[in-house]
């Protein structure tokens, strides 16, 4: 008998569920029919940045694969097509055609939310004017590029966490001044440690970014309907173009209309296998909450790595496959420009409130060996239990070579190692690539001489 597979969401988690349940099992078996309300499937939103600053030099090298090559595998793919409503009585949903009009009701036999995420956007006033954006699909990004394109020169960036410092190179990039805005003191304020963000902002403020730490904004000023002006609680700044950056929470709305248990954190709640509340419906990538592998508490981290991860696994448990997923640590990674900066686990504040009786270490190390040319200096911040040694997180700032450093933390991390066993560990060295002793057995045996 065949049973019918409806995916609501049209990207990382919900098509790589599809790829994954597609090869599992034959069509005959199992039909496969996705929702998507946007134009795009399977496109990688972590590359607009890079697409609105020029690096990556045309939008259809983000999209993996379009709605009619998913359609040739197997999947049918419904773009412009939005699910409003679920049944789980009825086993139906309710999917509005964006285009028609129309509305229908498609039954189900195993159902996967993968509806992603929402950014943040107060209901500023003016903040409907025309050119203030948010950077989350390939239609926000064209319509950055068209604004660009008719002439603006003045860019606001709200918000200096991931995606605002990745915009501020960008529209550097194509010959913009650029102002970032940020509330709190420091940027990346909220996935690091303040004494990690030093160097980002001088890194922002050297390479001419006017980055204004501790401002609050409060509206958008416009000029025909076009905005002209950020206001702030410190002054007004002039803009043509303005992207908010401001994080983002849950798109939970449709899960809410079937009654699925959403989280204190605001995602939809799952298990290791990525199962809801309700039967036969999973859940996965930005829209649900993870177990974190170091705090045990249930977060919400909107990583694309996630989001393709318990796509997979929730596909191959709907094609009748063992597959679960494990939890996060956080790992992340993102650049201003030579910049590098990296984090996983938990911060030092964190890890106090997570109840662990923390301490942290700053290491700074060169990424080659001192008289190799191009060695780069970074900072790496080690957190550990008190007396155990335990690592708890890691963060690293630095030049070219240390971001991708955090994967070995994120390694020692995974597998509960102590500063000690890290300190110790067999890494690779030669001159072009690290001093003798690696930046992080360095860290690492710095933290076990201070637990
Ligand atoms: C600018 C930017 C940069 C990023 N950079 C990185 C990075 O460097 N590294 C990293 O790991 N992550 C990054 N991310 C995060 C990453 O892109 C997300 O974690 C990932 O896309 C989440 O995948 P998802 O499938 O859960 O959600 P999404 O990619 O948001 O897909 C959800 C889809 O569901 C559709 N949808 C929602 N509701 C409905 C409905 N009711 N009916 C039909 N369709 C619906 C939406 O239109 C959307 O296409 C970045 C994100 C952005 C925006």
């Amino acid at each position: 008998m065949q049973r019918r597979l409806v995916i609501v969401g049209g990207d990382a988690a919900g098509m790589s569920a599809a790829a994954q349940a597609r090869r599992s099992s034959k069509p005959e078996t199992l039909e496969i029919v996705a929702f998507e309300r946007g134009t795009h499937t399977s496109y990688a939103a972590c590359g607009l940045p890079y697409l609105v600053g020029g690096f990556v030099t045309a939008a259809d090298k983000l999209v993996a694969r379009s709605p009619e090559e998913h359609r040739a595998r197997g999947i049918d793919v419904r773009t412009r097509h939005e699910v409003i409503a679920i049944d789980p009585g009825a086993s139906t949903v309710t999917v509005r055609d964006l285009d028609g009009g129309v509305e229908r009701s498609e039954r189900w036999d195993a159902l996967l939310i993968a509806t992603g995420a929402e950014g943040v956007m107060p209901r500023w006033p003016g903040v409907d004017a025309a050119g203030v954006f948010q950077l989350r699909t390939l239609d926000h990004a064209a319509m950055v590029e068209a604004r660009i394109a008719a002439g603006a020169r003045r860019g606001v960036v709200v918000g200096a966490g991931y995606i605002g410092i990745e915009v501020a190179e960008g529209l550097l990039a194509r010959g913009l001044s650029v102002t970032v805005v940020e509330r709190l003191d420091a940027p990346m304020g909220t996935v690091l440690d303040a004494d990690m963000s030093g160097a980002i902002a001088e890194s922002m403020r050297a390479a001419g970014v006017d980055l204004r730490l501790g401002v609050s904004v409060e509206g958008f000023e416009a000029d025909g309907g076009e905005v002209c002006a950020v206001r702030t609680g410190a002054g007004t700044i002039p803009a043509d173009l303005v992207i908010v950056g401001l994080g983002v929470r849950p798109n939970v709305a449709v899960a809410r209309t079937a009654g699925i248990r959403i989280g204190d954190a605001g995602g939809i709640v799952v298990d290791e296998r990525l199962r809801t509340s309700l039967p036969n419906v999973w859940a996965a990538g930005d829209c649900v909450e993870s177990r974190h592998r170091i705090s045990g508490a249930s977060v919400v981290v909107a990583l694309g790595t996630h989001a393709n991860k318990q796509g997979r696994a929730a596909g191959t448990v709907i094609a009748g496959g063992e597959a679960s997923f494990p939890g996060v640590l956080g790992t992340a990674i993102t650049r201003f420009r030579d910049l590098e900066i990296a984090r996983t686990g938990l911060g030092e504040r964190e890890a106090a409130a997570a109840g662990f009786a923390a301490y942290a270490t700053l290491t700074e190390a060169s990424s080659r060996a001192h008289y190799f040319p191009g060695a780069q200096s970074m900072r790496i911040k080690l957190v550990a239990e008190r007396g155990s040694g335990r690592l708890l997180g890691a963060q690293i700032v630095g030049g070219a070579g240390s971001g991708k450093r955090i994967d070995v933390l994120a390694t020692a991390l995974w597998n509960r190692m102590t500063v000690q066993e890290i300190g110790e560990m067999d890494l690779s060295y030669a001159p072009p690539f690290s001093p003798v002793w690696d930046p992080v057995l360095l860290a690492a045996g710095r933290a076990a001489a201070s637990r």
